[in-house]
């Protein structure tokens, strides 16, 4: 039966950099997610789940891994979105939530709103008992060591899309954003439709430089090329990010479609990114073209 998925660790890699730490952690994350697809776990659940493993390496620009903002302080956002439900959920500029984007699950599962953000969003996880970080000083992973101190390196977004064995499609994204950001800046990653979306047709992670994937309502656009243009998901995906870079921007996406289809282009350096289906063998690539 077919499932796919794909795994993202952000759009910001620089070429004189090592990345095999990330190579080897998405490779155990995307052989574990093909487990999980495997024995019957839904897509929602599998994308979660990998995501908050990727919050909680502290090797992406996500979670444990995320840089503070012009005022020394980590605000983090995420989004989720199940496509058979239409159902999604959002966090964002939270601070020190251990799990963002289980945050977002929970606004999601509860169902009154869509996105919360700041300190509703902080009392709202508070409320439903999640982790946050007590000692930020000493739990937040020194940038260097991940290789993103930089403008250009300095986005780590972390995401995953699935589609399991029973036709649903899921996403979900988590990041601390760019580097140098100002206080309550807020990119696309929990913008539903921009940086994260899924329906019946599409699921869809973003990274890059949130600004132009809001600009251009990128993860919403890519569905939108396939549903109305009837464009292929690799000409939706390649066409949805020429936008993104006619106005100034740069990064990719990952996406799969309800045939198990993937497409994961960038048109940043480098991707960080992983893949497998019931077709195709795991992959993990950072710099090498799609
Ligand atoms: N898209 C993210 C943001 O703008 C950054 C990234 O992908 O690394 O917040």
């Amino acid at each position: 039966m077919t499932y796919a998925l794909i795994l993202h660790g952000g759009a910001g890699a620089d070429p004189a950099r090592d990345y095999r730490e990330q190579e080897a952690h998405m490779g155990e994350l995307i052989s574990s997610g093909q487990d999980r697809l495997l024995s019957g776990e839904s897509a929602f659940d599998t994308v979660v789940a990998l995501v908050k493993m990727m919050e909680a390496s502290g090797l992406y620009v996500a979670g444990k891994g995320s840089a503070p903002n012009r005022e020394g302080v980590v605000e983090l956002d995420a989004g989720v979105m199940e496509g058979s439900s239409r159902k999604a959920g959002a966090v964002a500029a939270i601070r020190h939530a251990v799990h963002p984007v289980e945050a977002a699950r929970q606004v999601m599962e509860d169902g009154r709103q869509v996105m919360l953000a700041g300190e509703g969003a902080g009392a709202f996880a508070r409320a439903k008992g999640l982790d946050f970080v007590e000692d930020p000083d000493a739990y937040y992973v020194d940038h260097v060591k991940h290789g993103s101190q930089d403008a250009e390196s300095g986005h780590g977004t972390v995401g995953a899309v699935a589609l399991d064995r029973g036709g649903n499609l899921a996403a979900a994204t988590s990041t601390g954003g760019t580097f140098f950001k100002n206080a309550g800046r807020i990119g696309d990653t929990p913008i539903i439709g921009a940086g994260t979306w899924a329906d019946d047709t599409v699921a869809v992670s973003c990274t890059g430089l949130g600004e132009f994937f809001i600009l251009t309502s990128a993860a919403h656009d890519v569905s939108a090329r396939m549903r109305y243009g009837k464009a292929s998901l690799r000409e939706a995906a390649a066409a949805t990010l020429a936008e993104v870079k006619r106005l100034g921007g740069n990064g990719g996406l990952i996406a799969v479609d309800r045939m198990g289809n993937i497409a994961m282009p960038f048109n940043s350096k480098g991707m960080k990114r992983a893949a497998v289906s019931d077709r195709a063998a795991p992959v993990v690539r950072v710099f090498e073209p799609e």
